[in-house]
């Protein structure tokens, strides 16, 4: 597996505590990593960045970072190899950031015309990840639910291939997951309506939102948990053995493709742009941190809105929290339709799907739903 062909590349035996070594080396790999990619989204941009994207970006900007991360990809490397006795972490840094150098670092000019057409999403793929882990990994890292649960956790590879497949096919993922939305509110769509939404207090324009599309996301969620066909597709965002702010990207494409559309649909009927912008980005933070392995908690918050420990309980394989916890924003939600479970002070002691078993890895995962295999 190759997953295990690279912890055994990359890892060792020494601990892995501040001032080890290794967090610094694993840095330097990720920012490595990341600079290599973006020179290559330099070169060839036509290909490998988004349409959509380009409109916003502020190539000053976007140069300054590339040259900071190859500065921080080297700056860990030498930092890695000096405290830690094997280097092969920090050498992979400095080689990336070496290429992203050599093939012409921030500098690479954009000669060729940009035209709209088909692209992969690697500059989305690149500064999302980026920007989920400079927000999630510091937490889990300082404040875990789980100490024990290193960050290279089993199937951490198979949720970044994840994380790769919603984000390399953006245009037509969000072409599909907007196609049905577009068209019913042209249909069915009453300017009144969104103009009159448009009027009330900003505030409520956001609360409302997050509860309509919570409310939808309610039920579409409990078909996937309660439709025997639908569960073959979110069995796999349940087959994760632990959690944290990655594993919330393990989820079949088509389930995907058709929750995000389905909750758009209400939204695009009830309100103005602005405000699905801002939900949007809104649900992206918040469904990704309640994966977290993030231990703190807000006491008097916790009933209002549901943080880590919450959505944890949803992904137990513990027979108490099957089948509960399916909102993702409020918990009183589920208290209302009756399918709440949320002990005191608890965290659940395992996790991943109970006595079900899927197979392991992307590709399998992703043809997995539509093959018919007789329950063992
Ligand atoms: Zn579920
Ligand atoms: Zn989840």
């Amino acid at each position: 597996m190759l997953e295990q062909k690279i912890n055994e590349i990359f890892g060792d035996k020494d601990h892995t505590g501040f001032g080890t070594g290794w967090w610094s080396g694993v840095l330097s790999a990720f920012f490595g990593l990341l600079a290599f990619g973006a020179v290559l989204c330099l070169h060839f941009p036509q290909l490998l960045t988004s349409p959509a994207l380009r409109p916003y970006y502020s190539m000053y900007l976007i140069r300054l970072l590339i040259q900071v991360v190859i500065v921080a990809a080297i700056i860990f490397g030498v930092v890695s190899a000096m405290l830690r006795r094997k280097k092969v972490l920090a050498l992979t840094g400095m080689m990336f950031a070496l290429g992203a150098t050599l093939l012409g670092g921030a500098s690479v000019p954009i000669n060729e015309p940009i035209n709209e057409g088909p692209a992969i999403g690697l500059d989305w793929f690149l500064l999302d990840m980026l920007l989920m882990t400079l927000i999630f990994s510091p937490i889990e890292v300082l404040w875990p639910a789980y100490p024990e649960q290193s960050v290279f956790r089993f199937e951490w590879l198979t949720d970044i291939v994840y994380f790769l497949s919603t984000h390399l096919p953006i245009q037509l993922t969000s072409f599909l997951i907007l196609l049905p939305a577009t068209q019913l509110s042209a249909i069915l769509g009453i300017p009144a309506v969104i103009n009159a939404m448009g009027r009330l207090p900003w505030l409520v324009q956001f609360f409302l939102a997050i509860l309509v599309a919570d409310l939808a996301e309610y039920f579409i969620h409990r078909a996937f948990h309660k439709v025997p066909f639908m569960w073959r597709f979110h069995s796999i965002h349940h087959s994760s053995k632990a959690l944290d702010w990655i594993a919330g990207s393990r989820a079949h494409i088509v389930e995907d493709v058709v929750v995000r559309g389905f909750i758009l649909i209400p939204m695009m009927l009830v309100f103005p742009r602005n405000i699905n912008v801002a939900y949007l980005l809104f649900v992206t933070l918040h469904a990704t941190w309640t994966h977290c392995n993030f231990g703190p908690t807000i006491k008097w918050l916790e009933p209002f809105l549901i943080l880590p420990r919450y959505h944890h309980w949803h992904h137990t394989s513990q027979t108490e929290g099957i089948d509960k916890n399916f909102a993702i924003h409020f918990p009183w939600i589920d208290r209302i339709f009756g399918t709440y479970y949320f002990p005191e002070d608890k965290w659940p002691d395992a996790y991943g799907l109970a006595g079900e078993k899927i197979p392991a890895g992307f590709w399998r995962q992703t043809f997995y739903p539509f093959t018919r295999t007789k329950a063992a």
